[in-house]
């Protein structure tokens, strides 16, 4: 059985480092977007890996099509990925001036002014 249900939908990864032992099979390499999209044979699920590159964490993250992947913002996925690391979202109205938006657990902001203008990028 592959562990694709077992996996959060966005976790820290690469193309050389990921949990998936060569198990996915590979649909498109995109060297201009440093990414790849990636199939599991067993279950279908579509994955977003990014290609190594120095200095910069990558992600793996599940995404629902093929569509979905090609307009991709992978800063998106290390914003959500940020998120989820702090446990997700609080009740807490954003700080920010007139953002309406939830706050990341243990922080006064949303997770776009969290990553975007604090510079909380984990
Ligand atoms: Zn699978
Ligand atoms: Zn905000």
């Amino acid at each position: 059985m592959c562990q694709c249900n077992q996996l959060p939908n966005v976790f820290l990864g690469n193309d050389e480092s990921h949990p998936f032992d060569d198990t996915l099979e590979e649909l498109e390499w995109a060297p201009q977007r440093w990414a790849t999209l990636n199939r599991c044979p067993e279950c279908g699920q579509l994955w977003h890996i990014d290609i190594a590159k120095q200095n910069d964490i990558g992600v793996c993250a599940k995404i629902p099509s093929r569509e979905v992947w090609h307009q991709l913002d992978t800063t998106n996925l290390k914003v959500q990925l940020m998120v989820q690391n702090r446990g997700g979202l609080s009740d807490d109205t954003c700080q920010w001036k007139q953002c309406e938006e939830k706050c990341v657990k243990g922080l006064a902001f949303c997770p776009s002014h969290a990553y975007f203008e604090m510079d909380i990028k984990q």
